[in-house]
């Protein structure tokens, strides 16, 4: 008889370790944040020096040029400027 009530203990013991669990579990997922693809989305479109194509700020190429920042849609457009000035 007493083996049977350690049997029920245990078994109540894990049901509550997995309940405990597993509402962990859900409420990890639903708090996750979901912001960066928004943040992206609005970010400011500049121009290529070289072929005036607009890329976001964030992924475009930067130099400087008489004090100003100027944006490049690829490093070989960077390059390209950079050699077409000296
Ligand atoms: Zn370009």
């Amino acid at each position: 008889m007493p083996r049977l009530i350690i049997l029920l203990a245990l078994a109540g013991l894990a049901w509550w370790l997995w309940r405990h669990v597993s509402q962990k579990l859900t409420a990890g997922d639903t708090s996750r944040p979901s912001s960066s693809r928004s943040q992206q989305s609005s970010q400011k479109l500049v121009a290529c020096e070289h072929c005036q194509v607009h890329i976001p700020e964030g992924d475009a190429y930067t130099d400087h040029d008489c004090g100003k920042t100027v944006y490049f849609c690829s490093p070989e457009h960077q390059t390209s400027w950079q050699q077409q000035r000296d």
